[in-house]
């Protein structure tokens, strides 16, 4: 299975950005996605043209109603997008998101036709205290949806996001190899088709080594998913 290459450009892109999407599907690459904001994503799909895939970085738990500002997962896959990250760090943080919400967000994506792309990861002090695993454990219990259909997690340590740090590649690989077991403990063998993507801090320069990690199935890639010359040396990159 070749590795997945998501970008993920946060609150960032204007109209003018779109070439950067455009450049990436005219690239002979065929493993990248990316999620750009709300306000770019129909023309996104449009430049795209199914070269790469184009999906949102969250979306509401309901199909429809008086929830304003919010964007529904039926209003994604409606404007042709293919997925949708839900419970990144930045949202558990800046909206208050819980696992359960996490939950219903990862359903309703589901329940729309999208993959979903579901975040975790433990913060610095949880990491010190030598909590990673515990609270893998009760993030993934909390957020998984019912069944695995078109489900990836994202493995981001909170503390790796933006900040240029990168944990070890024998931390990555035990992460991953946690997950891994719990997602075989919640779903049976269907548990082990289910990819395992790193996030925090990917650039060219260590996408490779982070790639060549044991049940590392990708990366999730924020600041340097930007442009296509980043986005494109990091899927490259790949062993
Ligand atoms: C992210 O936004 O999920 C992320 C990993 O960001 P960065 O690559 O900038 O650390």
């Amino acid at each position: 299975m070749p590795a997945l290459i998501v970008g993920n450009w946060k609150m960032n892109g204007l109209g003018e950005d779109i070439a950067e999407i455009a450049a990436m599907a005219g690239s002979s690459v065929r493993n990248l996605w990316v999620a750009p904001p709300f306000t770019l994503v129909d023309r996104a799909v449009i430049v795209a043209a199914g070269a790469i895939k184009i999906g949102g970085q969250d979306c509401h738990a309901r199909d429809k109603g008086a929830h304003t500002g919010c964007v529904s997962a039926a209003m994604l896959a409606d404007l042709g997008a293919g997925f949708v990250i839900v419970g990144h760090s930045e949202r558990r943080r800046d909206n208050g998101e819980t696992d359960a919400d996490v939950r219903a967000k990862a359903m309703a994506g589901q329940a729309a036709g999208l993959e979903v792309i579901l975040c975790i990861g433990e913060t610095r002090g949880e990491r010190d205290a030598g909590e990673t695993a515990a609270v893998l454990t009760a993030q993934l219990a909390g957020s998984l949806p019912e069944d695995s259909n078109g489900l990836i997690i994202a493995y981001e340590p909170v503390w790796a996001i933006g900040t240029g740090l990168v944990p070890t590649l024998a931390d990555v690989s035990a992460a991953h190899a946690h997950v891994r077991s719990q997602l075989v403990a919640r779903y049976g063998p269907a548990g082990h088709g289910v990819r395992i993507l790193y996030g925090g801090s990917v650039t060219p320069a260590n996408a490779g080594d982070l790639l060549a990690v044991d049940e590392v199935g990708g990366v999730l890639v924020g600041g340097a998913s930007l442009t296509a010359d980043s986005l494109l040396a990091i899927a490259t990159a790949a062993p």
